[in-house]
């Protein structure tokens, strides 16, 4: 059984290629913090396993062959886990993960470690700021209170900055539609995570076009273990691994 630990784009395009394989039984895992998660093509389960010992406990108690860690590039809990469990049992491990976005002629970014240090190059006068770095990341923002926040999150958020709108809406997003909403609310910096990937690329590409600035958190560093950054790679991965076992 191949264990795919999930919640992206490039989780879901993986499970559909193993759904195609029935000789090839997979499980594909989420952590729960989406209300309606997309559907997925192959048997799931939800929710943490309780550290990197229970992830092992659970590698070992349902046979695993190999784990596939197609989480986000930002969620780094799980794939230090992950890790550590596949380490501990010796169960092959692939990191299946977005490349990061590079900046390109005309764009005008400030890269960060996290969001406390994107709230403070916001600066101390207040700015209109366009704010797409995931419900979990607001509270930082929150000791940045004077910028006027148009905030985009999947879910509702828990706490909001005072002079905050909200949108509730998840990608994949198109550049006109970007654009539109960039001038319709006077916007006059980004900020978001770099994230890679296409879904959600075109508020980048609307910034360089508008000559707005974008303030970009960067991924953290992660474990170094075989990675790869298309489902197709991944695959590939999983069959060399079957012919070396054979
Ligand atoms: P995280 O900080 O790395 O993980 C926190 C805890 O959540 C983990 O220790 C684990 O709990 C549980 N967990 C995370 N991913 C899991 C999975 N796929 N299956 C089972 N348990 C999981 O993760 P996060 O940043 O909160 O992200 C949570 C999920 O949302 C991830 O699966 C990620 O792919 C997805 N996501 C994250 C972001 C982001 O910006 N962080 C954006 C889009 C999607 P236990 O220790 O109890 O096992």
């Amino acid at each position: 059984m191949i264990l795919i630990l999930g919640g992206t784009t490039e989780a879901s395009a993986f499970a559909r290629l193993l759904a195609a394989r029935p000789d090839r039984p997979a499980l594909i895992s989420l952590a729960g913090r989406t209300l309606k998660p997309a559907q997925q093509p192959l048997p799931t389960r939800v929710g943490g396993f309780g550290g990197a010992a229970g992830l092992a406990d659970f590698l070992a108690a349902n046979g695993v062959r190999a784990v596939v860690d197609a989480t986000h590039p930002f969620a780094e809990k799980i794939s230090a886990n992950a890790a550590l469990a596949c380490a501990e049992t010796g169960t092959p491990l692939l990191v299946l993960r977005r490349r990061p976005w590079q900046a390109e002629p005309g764009d005008e970014w400030t890269e960060v470690e996290d969001a406390p240090a994107a709230a403070l190059a916001l600066g101390r006068k207040a700015r209109r700021v366009f704010l797409t770095v995931g419900r979990l990341e607001l509270p930082a923002f929150l000791a940045a209170p004077q910028h006027h926040y148009l905030i985009r999150t999947v879910d509702p958020p828990e706490a909001l900055p005072p002079k905050a709108k909200l949108i509730l809406e998840r990608g994949p997003f198109v550049e006109a539609a970007e654009t539109a909403l960039l001038q319709k609310e006077k916007i006059e910096v980004i900020v978001t995570k770099n994230s890679g990937g296409e879904a959600t690329y075109a508020k980048i590409a609307a910034a360089r076009a508008l000559h707005l600035p974008v303030i970009l958190m960067r991924a953290p560093e992660r474990p170094s273990v075989a990675c790869v950054d298309t489902a197709e790679a991944a695959l590939a991965w999983l069959e060399g691994m079957q012919s070396r076992r054979d």
